[in-house]
């Protein structure tokens, strides 16, 4: 099944994409949680009922009103609040190569805030005074299911709920300023998520997916997850041996080859371009590009500040 977040009356909540529709599956069923996070977290309980609501709704038994057309739909990150986001630098072999960099002996591990997260259709953007060097990269993202601590890779996808796009947008210039990365992976609207949360059963060779990315329609990342220095199973091992991902949690794998930063002369995204992540099964995730100079008051509340 594909799972969307979806606005209905500014209330995101979780709906069940089928085909060009998106069922509202509280509506359909009032005893399936509203938004994703709960709806993630209820585990295989709430995804049976989905599953019920999707049978009914392909045999004509539901009345039009619970779906809407996905055109029409919108579309926000399918996980919206997860508790962290643990990504993986250096995890394509081919990324390594254009680096020069010796694949790692272990998972090269840092974080990006959950506040960076944007959805499918919404705009990266960014300050040019405080970075000039913004870079895309595509990458697979596993949505974790459950609570889990100490899996072994055996078990890496009993813990698995499902898999999005992710772009680990990057600034190059305050990740190298600051000799680690977590500023420069994390500013505001630096991850798009989604557009569909497709769960595991749909995809049955994750370390076999093409990915790509497209900038203004021109492919500068092309790849397959076959590529990964370390795998799923190994990943998950690795991240929960250290701490407990929660239902939610995304974990971004890391990204191929291609990137901007590498290319001669090098390319970084600018105002009015089109960023757009593919990965095989899964989805393309659009994003457009803008840069703004800071606002002030107009965005200011009183309860934040933005100046
Ligand atoms: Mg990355």
């Amino acid at each position: 099944m594909r799972f969307v977040t979806f606005d209905v009356d500014s209330r995101a909540k979780v709906g069940l994409q089928e085909g060009d529709w998106v069922i509202d599956l509280a509506r359909a069923d009032p005893g399936i949680p509203t938004d994703m996070g709960s709806f993630v977290g209820a585990g295989p309980v709430a995804l049976d009922r989905a599953a019920v609501v999707l049978e009914r709704w392909t045999r004509g038994q539901l009345p039009a009103a619970v779906a809407r057309p996905l055109a029409g739909a919108r579309l926000r990150a399918p996980i919206l609040e997860p508790s962290k986001i643990v990504a993986v630098g250096l995890n394509y072999m081919d990324h390594c190569r254009e680096t020069r960099m010796d694949p790692p002996d272990q998972p090269i591990l840092f974080a990006k805030y959950p506040s960076s997260i944007i959805g499918p259709g919404d705009t990266v953007e960014w300050d040019p005074a405080l970075t000039t060097q913004v870079d895309y990269e595509a990458e697979l993202a596993i949505v974790i299911g459950c609570r889990a601590r100490r899996v072994p890779g055996a078990k890496a996808f009993d813990v698995v709920f499902g898999y999005t796009c992710g772009n680990d947008v990057t600034a190059r210039d305050l990740q190298r300023e600051d000799g680690q990365w977590v500023r420069g992976k994390s500013l505001d609207t630096f991850c798009p998520l989604g557009p569909a949360l497709v769960t595991k059963d749909e995809v049955q060779h994750p370390a076999n997916l093409d990915i790509s990315c497209r900038v203004n329609g021109k492919t500068l990342q092309r790849s397959n997850t076959r590529e990964m220095v370390f795998g799923i199973p190994t990943l998950i091992e690795f991240v929960t041996r250290a701490f407990t991902l929660l239902p939610g949690d995304v974990i971004l794998t890391g990204t191929p080859h291609g990137v901007g930063f590498t290319r001669q002369p090098p390319v970084f995204l600018k105002g009015g371009d089109i960023v757009e992540v593919e990965v095989e099964g899964i989805g393309v995730l659009q994003n457009p590009c803008r840069e703004r100079l800071p606002s002030g008051a107009d965005e200011s509340t009183p309860s934040s500040v933005d100046s």
